[in-house]
């Protein structure tokens, strides 16, 4: 009786996605395309249309904002006359020093 139960019993069959012979791909860029994928539709940020490394253009990702900031940060310390109003004041600073001392 045993056995015949297990006979009966279905053969399960192995967990795997299913395949989809031609998903759409859509990228941020615009571009989209087909391949074969475990999902029938996917969106990426970026792809061999417009990945730097197929274009050979400069591209910066930015995520956070951090080269917005980065340029920003450069521009205040460029403009900024402190830095040099500092050096000055050290060379007079120095220049002082040394002509007592004489
Ligand atoms: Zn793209």
């Amino acid at each position: 009786m045993k056995k015949a139960a297990v006979q009966e019993k279905k053969v399960e069959e192995p967990a795997k996605p299913a395949y989809f012979k031609e998903a759409k791909i859509k990228c941020a860029c615009g571009a989209s395309f087909t391949i074969g994928a475990a999902k029938p539709e996917l969106s990426v940020e970026i792809c061999s249309e417009c990945h730097p490394f197929y274009t050979g253009k400069e591209k910066i990702i930015d995520a956070a904002g951090r080269v917005e900031k980065f340029k920003a940060r450069a521009a205040r310390s460029a403009s900024a006359p402190a830095v040099k109003n500092k050096a000055a004041k050290k060379a007079a600073k120095k220049a002082k020093k040394s002509t007592p001392i004489n």
